[in-house]
């Protein structure tokens, strides 16, 4: 049982296991490459995924190896509020580490997984899988549609 509208009332940091894994809508942009400008720290998104992503679903493949299998895997639990920024600016965890609200989209509040991809900036079908492209050529796949 989870207290009615927990996420806008529970910090973070008091959510439970389950409230936590809840909270993440589901869009897979973490599991977007990023690139970061080294004179701005400005970071822009890539449309090239982790291996692991689902494109159709926006969910990891193997979630519970994830830091195992990818190394380099964001473990957004264990991220402060300053690198929370390099998350996209709709992801559920960064709106809440910014007293944001969630989106309308968002299936705690919609009631239903899928409504994710009602998000204007939704990656199904908009990305390519990083095993289809070279390190060498990422900054050619920077995309404008996600923000940090
Ligand atoms: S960006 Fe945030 S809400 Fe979206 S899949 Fe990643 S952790 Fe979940």
């Amino acid at each position: 049982m989870h207290t009615p509208n927990y996420w806008n009332s529970t910090p973070l940091d008091q959510l439970s296991r389950d409230e936590w894994e809840l909270l993440c809508d589901g869009c897979g942009k973490c599991c977007l490459h990023k690139l970061q400008d080294d004179e701005t720290d400005e970071v822009f998104y890539t449309r090239v995924s982790c291996r692991l992503l689902n494109n159709k679903s926006g969910r990891c493949g193997d979630y519970e190896n994830r830091f195992s299998t990818v190394p380099d895997c964001m473990d957004v639990a264990s991220m402060t509020d300053r690198e929370m920024k390099w998350l996209p600016n709709t992801c559920a965890y960064r709106l809440r580490s910014e007293s944001k609200d969630l989106p309308e989209w968002h299936p705690l509040i919609s009631g239903h997984p899928s409504s994710v991809f009602k998000d204007p900036t939704s990656i199904r079908g908009r990305v390519v899988s990083e095993t289809d492209v070279r390190e060498s050529d990422l900054q050619d796949y920077i995309i404008r549609w996600i923000e940090a």
